[in-house]
């Protein structure tokens, strides 16, 4: 803690940057994060420093943090559901409930927030339509919330504002997904057809508006992800046909991209649409992050069964990570 403190001051001192932002990929689970953040309000507003927060779990407390350092009337809360049903969720280990989302949504209502950003993916592994259009259920939901959260003559004029986004869903190595066959531009596309069709089938549906993400770079992303070295000849060619900035929308040459695959002799599905073996050898297990294959292959097939991990500050569940000696598993003499 003391170091932390003493970082985001040294770091402010020395920029004279006017924002500090907290990110990781689950802030709440940092014990000491109350503190920290109380200590940032405390001195980032007497320099009029502003403060962007992580993701937070939506309770009292990350509200009450919230309305601190936000104009609750421009902002808006964001949840990652990730997926539309319980089961699909139980499938990626996300611990966060339909109830929890609720909850939440309540909470800040009667807080003041009118606007909601809700996040998806498509194309997970089991997916089936249900999962799909649960997606504009939870957001009805959250409408109807909002509603009976809010009597008429308390909303001054404004509505609920929801915007629920997809992304399209990519295997990664070294996760229980490696495995997993990624969906094709088609598959994906006709998803978010269903998902969008969903909402607007919705009570609330003109309370919810839909964005989703380009299949195409996700289709490149999934053939990087877990690409191998016969990949370095492509990634030189299309380097030197001008594919730079691949990141930035306006300059990705999909075409450029498939039309050196071709030239090359490979076959982009070879990464992305195939399902792998259970013995396969990847590319990358030339690496060791600490986390064993054995662990990894446990969590898919656990996840093909529905079969949510428990949380393992509770119980280790002997990833392997503890190899490394350091981070959660080894705090208080654990693992
Ligand atoms: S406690 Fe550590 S070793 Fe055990 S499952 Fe968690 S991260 Fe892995």
């Amino acid at each position: 803690m003391d170091h932390l403190k003493e970082l985001a001051l040294e770091a402010l001192k020395n920029t004279g940057y006017e924002e500090i932002s907290l990110s990781s990929l689950s802030s709440s689970d940092y014990s000491k994060l109350p503190e920290l953040i109380n200590f940032l309000i405390k001195h980032c507003n007497e320099k009029k420093i502003n403060i962007s927060l992580p993701s937070l779990r939506i309770d009292a407390f990350s509200l009450d943090v919230m309305s601190k350092v936000q104009d609750v009337k421009k902002s808006s809360l964001t949840f990652a559901p990730e997926a539309g049903t319980q089961r699909m969720r139980n499938v990626i280990n996300k611990g966060l409930t339909e109830e929890d989302i609720l909850r939440g949504s309540h909470e800040a209502f009667l807080g003041g927030w009118n606007k909601v950003k809700l996040y998806f993916m498509l194309g997970l592994p089991t997916e089936t339509d249900e999962d799909i259009l649960g997606i504009g259920d939870i957001a009805n939901k959250v409408a109807v919330e909002y509603f009976e959260t809010v009597p008429k003559e308390k909303r001054n004029g404004r509505t609920i504002d929801i915007v629920a986004s997809t992304s399209f869903f990519v295997p990664k190595p070294f996760t229980p997904f490696q495995w997993a066959p990624m969906n094709t531009k088609e598959e994906f596309l006709d998803k978010a057809n269903k998902t969008r069709k969903g909402i607007m089938s919705q009570l609330n549906q003109k309370h919810i508006k839909y964005n989703w993400h380009e299949a195409d770079a996700s289709m490149m992303e999934g053939i990087l992800a877990r690409g191998d070295r016969r990949l370095n000849e492509v990634i030189l060619k299309a380097y030197k046909k001008g594919c730079i900035y691949d990141a930035w929308g306006e300059y990705f040459k999909f075409d450029t991209w498939m039309e050196t695959f071709e030239e090359c002799g490979i076959d982009p599905f070879f990464y992305t649409t195939r399902e792998r073996a259970e013995d396969e050898i990847f590319p990358w297990d030339i690496l060791n992050c600490g986390v064993s294959k054995s662990f990894l292959l446990r969590e898919w097939k656990n996840a093909l069964e529905n079969k949510p991990s428990s949380n393992c500050r509770l119980s280790c569940l002997g990833c392997g990570a503890a190899s490394y000696g350091v981070g959660v598993c080894t705090e208080n003499g654990k693992a």
